[in-house]
């Protein structure tokens, strides 16, 4: 798979570049740390942004350090977490929050490998954490950024979560080293514009090349 076979995907990755796409900046990215980046992204899995978003400042302050949550009381941080439907994962984010306590003296590990090794801490999430924290310019393929690579290329999706193998092949060209799309513009594009239900076309900047698009065009030509 290469960038001769979609020349569009890297056109549309320096397009979206241009465009701020949230008006408003995520609490979590407007002051970051690393601790606070690992919270998020741990909060966000399978969680939707505008909910942690909602919430996220709270739980910081209930839990501002990692050892403040690897001490966090368990029925406390059940109830705290409970807006956000989470009330089941509190376990995971104080085993994960003792294990970088124990292992890494508190420090939020910066490297692939380590982070994996973290309870509770997957692919996805290891590498938004080396993005967001850390600066890395990885691309974060999340369920959002592997669908609309599918809508724009045609391809199909494949597993849900995991994405077909030619997806995944594709998501280098999308890196800020590639095209200078950050991953924060990907993420938000793909959340408010690409997104699952009733994506906003009308509104995109790249439906002249989109797949997706050029199917809704054509079926209502059809009609
Ligand atoms: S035209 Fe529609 S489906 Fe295609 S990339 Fe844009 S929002 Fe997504």
């Amino acid at each position: 798979m290469s960038a001769e076979k979609f020349p569009y995907l890297l056109k549309a990755g320096a397009e979206l570049s241009k465009h701020r796409i949230a008006e408003t900046e995520l609490p979590w990215r407007k002051y970051r740390t690393p601790y606070r980046i690992f919270l998020a992204e741990m909060l966000l899995v399978r969680t939707r942004t505008d909910i942690v978003a909602n919430h996220f400042e709270k739980i910081a302050s209930k839990y501002p350090t990692i050892e403040a949550l690897a001490l966090a009381d368990e029925s406390e941080l059940r109830e705290v977490l409970r807006p956000l439907g989470l009330s089941k994962r509190f376990p995971y984010l104080i085993k994960a929050a003792r294990y970088i306590c124990d292992n890494h003296n508190g420090e939020i590990p910066a490297d692939f490998e380590s982070l994996l090794k973290v309870p509770g801490i997957g692919k996805y999430t290891a590498t938004a954490i080396l993005i967001f924290a850390y600066g890395q310019k990885l691309v974060p393929a999340d369920v959002n950024v592997l669908r609309f690579v599918s809508r724009f290329t045609g391809l199909e999706m494949g597993h849900v979560t995991k994405g077909s193998r030619e997806l995944w092949n594709l998501l280098p060209l999308l890196s800020e080293a590639n095209v200078g799309l950050s991953a924060e513009n990907l993420l938000d594009f793909t959340r408010l514009i690409c997104r699952a239900r009733k994506p906003k076309c009308n509104a995109c900047p790249l439906s002249a090349h989109c797949s997706y698009f050029k199917h809704v065009l054509s079926e209502q030509d059809g009609r």
